[in-house]
């Protein structure tokens, strides 16, 4: 090869970096040239790949994010072990377009997060305006306690900790949404059905906050649970997508952070109701229910979804599911 030919080769493939780079979020670009120095460590299933600001933390994400696996190995029983990776980036690492920085996703088996202790994670600092905080109210002082903010703290006061608090996001980020990310991957893994959107998102959501509460405490689980509740009870004005079919069909393509985090807080919403009417854990028999009746299919129908969970709950719950949630066939229940 020519030196010119090489130089034309190499400016076409920065080219295509530049349009990997442009690709939707979620999927992850090469890494530049000159990519800075990744540090990575290894512990059970978990390889933890982190930017080296974030050293003190990774001492405390990864053995968290080891004992997760283990929670998962247990309520998904894998055939083989399933390692997996979980990046942890500050911005200057991050794959993707700067402005999708904060954007968790999964890819594959894999975990993709912000490094809420270096950056602070813009899109998810989105979340908070959408949240009608200024309104104040019952909820709002009681998520202002869960923060551990002083009596007498304003909604103002709150929406600022939602908003700007390194602390908050690294709670939300490190100790809710990795376990979140990596659920995905085990579901990826294992071929469980990434379609109904509500399920695959609804599972990793309930599943992060069983983890949290276990392994990290139940006040941490409930504030995560409160500022989603937060969000999906109040974000109403501030929301483009209120009716949750509708944020369901969208999904991750259509939906901005505020729009799919109010999706999320109803997923949230929609497991914690499951397990309070079953009395006992919701996901150890879904889970088991799913993999057995809809194990190797990426997509199946709502309604036979719906199926499922009604097997699991010993009940017809299609009329719940379709009265409350919109998910199913309407009509079959309002003639
Ligand atoms: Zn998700």
């Amino acid at each position: 090869m020519t030196a010119a030919a090489g130089v034309a080769l190499f400016l076409v493939y920065c080219g295509m970096l530049r349009g990997a780079e442009a690709a939707p979020k979620g999927i992850p670009a090469p890494a530049p040239a000159g990519e800075r120095h990744m540090r990575e460590r290894t512990l059970g299933q978990i390889t933890l790949v982190y930017s080296a600001e974030s050293e003190p933390l990774a001492e405390q994400i990864l053995p968290y994010a080891a004992k997760c696996s283990q929670h998962r190995e247990k309520l998904f029983r894998p055939p083989a072990p399933i390692p997996q990776k979980a990046f942890w980036l500050a911005k200057a690492d991050w794959r993707g377009k700067p402005a999708t920085y904060g954007f968790p996703y999964a890819s594959g088996k894999d975990a993709y997060l912000a490094a809420a202790d270096v950056d602070m994670p813009t899109q998810l600092a989105l979340i908070a305006d959408a949240m009608d905080i200024e309104k104040g109210g019952a909820d709002v002082e009681r998520i202002a306690a869960r923060l551990g903010l002083p009596k007498g703290s304003t909604p103002a006061d709150v929406h600022r900790r939602l908003k700007e608090s390194k602390e908050f996001f690294v709670v939300l980020t490190a100790w809710y949404i990795l376990p979140h990310e990596l659920t995905h991957g085990y579901c990826n893994a294992l071929r469980h059905p990434a379609q109904p959107r509500w399920f695959y998102e609804g599972l990793a959501q309930w599943a992060a906050y069983c983890v949290q509460q276990e392994l990290r405490s139940p006040d941490e689980a409930d504030l995560i649970y409160e500022y989603y509740q937060l969000l999906w009870t109040r974000g109403a004005p501030h929301l483009r997508v209120t009716d949750f079919a509708k944020a369901d069909r969208l999904g991750a393509a259509g939906l901005d952070t505020p729009n799919y985090a109010w999706y999320h807080g109803g997923l949230l919403r929609l497991f914690h109701d499951l397990e309070e009417m079953k009395g006992e854990r919701l996901l150890p028999d879904l889970v088991r229910r799913v993999g057995d009746r809809c194990g190797g299919r990426s997509t199946v129908s709502d309604q036979e979804m719906i199926r499922v969970f009604s097997e699991v709950m010993g009940r017809d719950l299609g009329p719940w599911f379709a009265e409350r949630w919109g998910l199913g066939r309407v009509s079959d229940v309002r003639p």
